[in-house]
């Protein structure tokens, strides 16, 4: 089954995530299914944060995916997958650099353009289903500055249209997500070499204290990787790391 079939619009939905997941519990999407919203009321980032969208300019969408066999502690390969997507269909838009701050984000320079936000439905050891969420900022282009947010109008001073950037990412998270499940290797090297700020000093906070750390790479379960300033070289996730507010 492909990705992008079929594609299910609304016009005002609270989250494509929450009414993806709900019409999975119905049992009425399957694996493939898009979820579409010309305007989204209640958008969310991690830890509950808010993803804002401007209706009818940006793209917002959550896709239905049901892996084969994929074992609950590397789950994470599913964030790869969806962040390499969205990175590749963005570098086909825009002239910058892009690169994914991890976990999930799209960055174009040190601007974010697109978030990805995955629920996963665990059953045992192993992923029953999964709603991969994402925003990409296509027209958008009155951010307010706290934001730090750029758009493939803002970057390419063209407009994209909807459709097309959602035919570009099917197309882009099919093909890597069969990749993936044919057993392919490279996800990891691919997704750690477009990680932002790998190999530079970066102001993080773990535990909540602002601490300086160099991420040097993601381990299987999704942990960020990071040199710290005495030397020392561990393994954070999210629930404990993250990178300061820009
Ligand atoms: P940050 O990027 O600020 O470190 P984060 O990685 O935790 O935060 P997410 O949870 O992925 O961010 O996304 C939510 C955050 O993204 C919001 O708190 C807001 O700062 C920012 N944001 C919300 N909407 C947009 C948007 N359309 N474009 C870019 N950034 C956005």
């Amino acid at each position: 089954m492909t990705i992008g079939h079929p594609i299910i619009k609304f016009d005002t939905l609270e989250s494509t995530n929450k009414t993806a997941a709900e019409l999975l519990n119905l049992s009425k999407v399957q694996h493939g299914a898009v979820i579409l919203a010309h305007e989204q009321t209640a958008g969310r980032g991690q830890r509950g944060r808010s993803w804002l969208s401007e209706p009818g300019a940006d793209l917002m969408m959550s896709v239905v995916l049901k892996p084969a066999r994929l074992r609950a502690d590397e789950q994470f390969a599913l964030g790869k997958v969806a962040a390499l997507a969205v990175a590749e269909v963005v570098r086909l838009l825009v002239p910058g650099e892009v690169r994914i701050k991890w976990p999930n984000d799209v960055l174009v320079d040190r601007l974010k353009i697109a978030g990805i936000l995955i629920k996963n439905e665990v059953v045992g050891e192993l992923v029953h289903s999964s709603v991969v969420g994402m925003g990409i900022n296509a027209n958008s282009h009155d951010f307010p500055e706290a934001l730090v947010a750029t758009s493939i109008l803002l970057e390419s001073g063209r407009k994209v249209e909807l459709a097309v950037l959602l035919d570009h990412v099917c197309k882009a998270l099919d093909r890597r997500w069969k990749a993936y499940e044919a057993g392919e290797s490279g996800l990891a090297e691919e997704y750690v070499d477009q990680l932002w700020a790998r190999g530079r000093w970066a102001e993080l906070l773990l535990d909540d204290r602002p601490v300086m750390g160099r991420p040097v790479d993601v381990d299987r379960h999704g942990r960020l990787i990071v040199e710290l300033e005495g030397g020392e070289v561990a393994a954070y996730g999210l629930d404990r790391l993250r990178f300061a507010p820009r």
